[in-house]
């Protein structure tokens, strides 16, 4: 592998805000991803030079793989630069980690083409200043499970400190995106800045539920603790029919469900592939009748993260 001039990568979407994970808990997807190709050239710095499946600024300014490329490249010496080709399958502004495919391919590959000098630590930090460009703030909590993959915790991030956390074999993923848009603005604007202690009580019982559940592969402990008490019930007003779709699923048997990111995408966890599957089946069946386009995928956890092709 030494010499090698480039590389092509499957940069998977992420689930961010797990329920009671809000800001915190992420999780890596298998089935839906973008593709790059990231290759060196001779001359100097990052350049965009094909972006196929979305309408995104090739200028490395204002694209997040330019702007997280170019954080890491400017943290060392390099005789040489790189181009990026993107290849967009994930939507942007679909509430699933679609601009930190972007963010955390290109750290990957870049380091990966010069050797591996940064660690997975490192990476999300350089990553990060790519999804600022996103959402205006630095924040991991869809590039860390890209780059880590499984499930992923964000204890601090100063110093960045994040958490690679178990998932159990037979957990899938259902994400329905409905073709609404949710401006990420509003997202935060509805938030609160102030919570009721018995809130946040509730929230970190839960929280804590949901790891151990993670370690000890405890279905139903992960059931009762994907629960959140503070961010959905308000956030969850400015996607149509959220309460019928979670209610379909949870009823269809699915251990939890509540707003990827932040929405209008919806997930669902479920044991087993086929559960999940019929978890899609019932959250489609709230959309149809409603005339709301959407995107179903059914996954599961991607342990690994970003793959080499
Ligand atoms: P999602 O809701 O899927 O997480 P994001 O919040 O990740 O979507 O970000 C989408 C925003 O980032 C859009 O405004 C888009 O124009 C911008 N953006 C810049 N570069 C990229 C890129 N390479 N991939 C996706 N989105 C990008």
């Amino acid at each position: 592998m030494e010499n090698m001039n480039e590389i092509r990568l499957f940069c998977p979407a992420t689930i961010a805000n797990v329920a009671c994970g809000f800001d915190v808990l992420g999780v890596c997807l298998d089935t839906v991803g973008d593709e790059m190709l990231i290759r060196k050239s001779p001359i100097k710095g990052i350049r965009i030079t094909k972006i196929t499946g979305a309408n995104l600024p090739l200028e490395t300014t204002k694209n997040v793989a330019g702007v997280a490329a170019q954080s890491l490249l400017d943290s060392l010496e390099c005789p040489y630069g790189f181009e990026i080709e993107i290849y967009k399958k994930i939507k942007a502004g679909s509430g699933i980690g679609s601009s930190a495919a972007s963010a955390a391919g290109a750290v990957f590959g870049i380091n990966h083409l010069l050797g591996s000098p940064y660690t997975q630590t490192q990476l999300i930090a350089f990553a990060m200043q790519g999804e600022a460009l996103a959402s205006g703030a630095p924040h991991a909590d869809n590039v860390a499970p890209a780059l880590m993959g499984g499930f992923t915790l964000v204890r601090s991030y100063t110093p960045l400190d994040v958490l690679s956390l178990p998932s159990p074999e037979h957990l899938f993923a259902t994400v329905i995106h409905p073709q609404i848009e949710v401006k990420t603005a509003d997202a935060r604007a509805v938030l609160k800045q102030q919570i009721p202690l018995a809130k946040a009580i509730q929230q970190w019982g839960n929280l804590g539920g949901l790891v151990s559940g993670l370690y000890e592969k405890d279905y139903d402990l992960i059931a009762r603790s994907l629960e959140d008490v503070i961010v959905e019930p308000i956030r969850s007003v400015l996607i149509p029919g959220f309460k019928e779709v979670k209610e379909a699923a949870l009823k269809q048997g699915a251990l939890g469900s509540g707003i990827s990111g932040s929405g209008p995408s919806i997930f669902a966890l479920s044991k087993g592939k086929e559960q999940a599957i019929a978890v899609g089946e019932a959250m489609q069946r709230v959309y149809t009748p409603m005339g709301v386009a959407f995107d179903i995928h059914i996954s599961r956890i991607n342990s690994e993260g970003i793959k080499i092709l």
